[in-house]
């Protein structure tokens, strides 16, 4: 059997026909072998304009190209084709034809850059790079192309339910902003963007009007944490949906407290020669029912003592309580009953925390009035999830990579259709 045969079956080229197909030693290819199969236009056919699409007199032709194409047998396949020039009438100039199997002027074809994408779902993207013999920026630059054709055509209609969220990264000195779809039938990333501003927030909502979708009229639910900016932002753009303050960013932002007593603390006892808080600090932010035998004996022998920390991780504890009303009512009172307690407490970080729940009291509440309608253990699973993979990302050199490989994992984007599946 031939391999134009194969070729055609897994990888038809409209217009086009595969006329040769050549072996080639070559020293700088993996195990020194090439394919090279030389592409023509087929007879009769007009060349498609690169501007408009529409087909035009042929002009003449460039130089042959090379486009990279999926490897079979460890051996690299190339696809060799001199471009025609159209003379469009159309646009009224010259113009470089399309061919269907490459984006405009990328040495690589369409469906090598899917089979690169695909890989780099399931391992790292220099893994990949080295599994195909391909640079890391070529990776980069095929997730890149997958990705945007998947924002160009993904379906953002019945959003009802959002998630706004920060994450911070390059070792916490930046932060990025990210929103999440978080309806039962969907649950996707859908917008990242640099900086955690008020403006980083509006990008998202410009994108989603750019796109046709009212804001105000789709969004029910929106959940996030207590960022000033956020707040602004989604009081002013979602002034009817319910926006809850969610117990995932209660509980980060209690613990978060809890750290900053439990570390002076330690730095204290630590002078004094005591090292009764030494690596005690996943003992007292991870939920009790997740700790081993040995770690809750450990923990039970620090809460003996009579230190700052223990009467923190105690509050934090009580707070667990409110949760499990029902009556947003009866939350409301237990939440400021705990409040009271707290700013008895004379714990700085603890204080601050209690002040700003009372701040934002009502937000608070809604969590309770929306509970039926909404699950909020999904903006806990999201935000795992995201942190997950920043840290896989953390590696990446700029913002642009970190994004493009966000959208990749988290966006549950529609992929460019293929003929054949390669991998
Ligand atoms: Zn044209």
């Amino acid at each position: 059997m031939q391999f134009k045969i194969l070729l055609n079956r897994v990888h038809p080229v409209k217009r086009f026909v595969y006329e040769k197909v050549q072996l080639v030693e070559k020293s700088g290819q993996p195990n020194g072998l090439g394919l090279e199969v030389h592409i023509r236009p087929r007879r009769g056919s007009r060349g498609l304009c690169g501007g408009c699409g529409e087909p035009g007199p042929g002009y003449d032709r460039l130089e042959e190209r090379r486009f990279a194409f999926v490897p079979v047998w460890g051996i690299a396949v190339t696809m060799i084709y001199a471009m025609r020039r159209i003379n469009c009438r159309g646009c009224g100039k010259i113009q470089v034809e399309r061919v269907p199997w490459a984006e405009g002027k990328r040495p690589i074809t369409r469906a090598y850059e899917c089979f690169l994408a695909t890989w780099a779902k399931r391992m790292s993207w220099s893994e990949v790079g080295s599994a195909f013999w391909v640079s890391w920026e070529c990776v980069f630059r095929s997730v890149k192309t997958v990705v945007d054709y998947g924002l160009a055509h993904r379906d953002l209609t019945g959003i009802t339910a959002i998630g706004v969220d920060e994450v911070a990264y390059a070792k916490g000195h930046r932060y990025a902003t990210l929103v999440y779809q978080l309806d039962g039938h969907s649950r996707r990333l859908l917008h990242v963007v640099e900086g955690r501003t008020a403006r980083s927030l509006l990008t998202f909502f410009r994108m989603l009007k750019k796109s046709g979708i009212d804001a105000r009229k789709s969004i029910r639910f929106v959940c996030s944490d207590m960022w000033k900016a956020y707040l602004k932002v989604i009081k002013k753009k979602l002034p009817d949906a319910l926006h809850i303050l969610d117990r995932y960013h209660i509980v980060a932002t209690l613990n978060k407290a809890l750290d900053e007593v439990r570390a002076d603390e330690a730095r204290q006892l630590k002078l004094d020669g005591w090292s009764i808080l030494k690596r005690s600090r996943w003992l007292l932010l991870r939920r009790r029912e997740n700790l081993s035998g040995k770690q809750r004996y450990r923990l039970r022998n620090i809460l003996q003592w009579d230190l700052r920390t223990v009467r923190a991780y105690l509050l934090k504890e009580s707070l667990n309580a409110l949760w499990e009303y029902k009556s947003p009512t009866y939350a409301g009172r237990c939440l400021d009953a705990w409040c009271r307690q707290v700013m008895r407490s004379r714990l700085e970080p603890m204080k601050k925390v209690a002040r700003s729940l009372r701040n934002h009291r009502e937000l608070i509440l809604n969590w309770f009035r929306a509970r039926k309608q909404y699950n909020s253990g999904v903006v806990e699973g999201m935000n795992a999830l995201v942190k997950l993979r920043f840290r896989k990302a953390f590696g990446f050199r700029t913002f642009d990579a970190i994004e493009v490989a966000l959208y990749h994992q988290l966006g549950n984007l529609p992929e460019p259709e293929i003929t054949h599946r390669f991998c």
